[in-house]
């Protein structure tokens, strides 16, 4: 078993596509040496065509809307609360996009391409079709758009979603992992069962947090599903 001796060193490995699965009993497999290099280059690929283009378009939109650059950065305080409403409107509003996704069309012709890995590492977080990118990159930077951020504070929220949804597509649950301090957080084992199902019944679409799909009942396979699994255990 792979020892990580701290949180970087796991993503690094993550992110290579080295990992195997660790928190469920349906992968066993490391993912091929040429599907890894695939899901490295495409968001290579994807990031210079699209992302960087939308970075220096939105810039002066940003500024507009009342994008701060200039020192003292903001009270600590304000930082943490912007950055908290983030993520809880972008989960909300990814939730609703991903549904979307999952209609027969948007499946077929966009989203299926993040699903080609129904075993995910690290970086398949980012290996999508460019016009999935644009559309759920909207839920990214909604929170932003609306408060008019201090820069340090767009790029660190930047910086916590991309970790986030690394971890989320890593395979592995681990207990040191500061993810485990937010509350109702859903994390690799939630993502990783709406990886493994069929698209009609994927369920799980919340991006970063449990209750949306909980109100609105996308998460009964999955937990009817864990509960098999406990009782298997306790059978054992
Ligand atoms: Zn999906
Ligand atoms: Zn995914």
């Amino acid at each position: 078993m792979k020892v990580f001796s701290s949180f970087p060193d796991f993503l690094l490995y993550a992110l290579r596509g080295q990992v195997v699965s660790a928190n469920t009993k349906f992968r066993k497999k490391v993912t091929p040496q040429h599907r890894r290099r695939s899901a490295f280059y495409a968001p290579c690929s994807i990031s210079f065509i699209v992302n960087l283009p939308v970075m220096i378009l939105s810039y002066p939109v940003f500024r507009w809307m009342g994008l701060k650059t200039s020192l003292p950065l903001p009270h600590w305080s304000v930082i943490f609360s912007q950055i908290i409403f983030y993520f809880i409107l972008e989960d909300f509003v990814f939730y609703w996009g991903h549904r979307v996704l999952h209609t027969k069309w948007l499946y077929k012709h966009v989203h299926s391409v993040h699903h080609e890995y129904a075993t995910p590492f690290g970086l398949t977080s980012e290996y999508a079709h460019p016009a999935e990118i644009l559309f759920l990159g909207f839920a990214t930077i909604v929170g932003p758009a609306l408060t008019g951020p201090h820069l340090f504070t767009l790029w660190l929220w930047m910086v916590l979603r991309v970790l986030e949804t690394v971890e989320a597509h890593s395979g592995y649950h681990f207990p040191w992992s500061p993810s485990n301090f937010l509350p109702l957080y859903g994390g690799a084992e939630f993502h990783d069962f709406h990886h493994r199902a069929l698209y009609t019944k994927s369920g799980n679409y919340s991006s970063t947090f449990t209750y949306m799909d909980r109100i609105f009942g996308t998460d009964a396979d999955y937990w009817k599903l864990k509960t098999l699994e406990s009782n298997r255990g306790k059978a054992l």
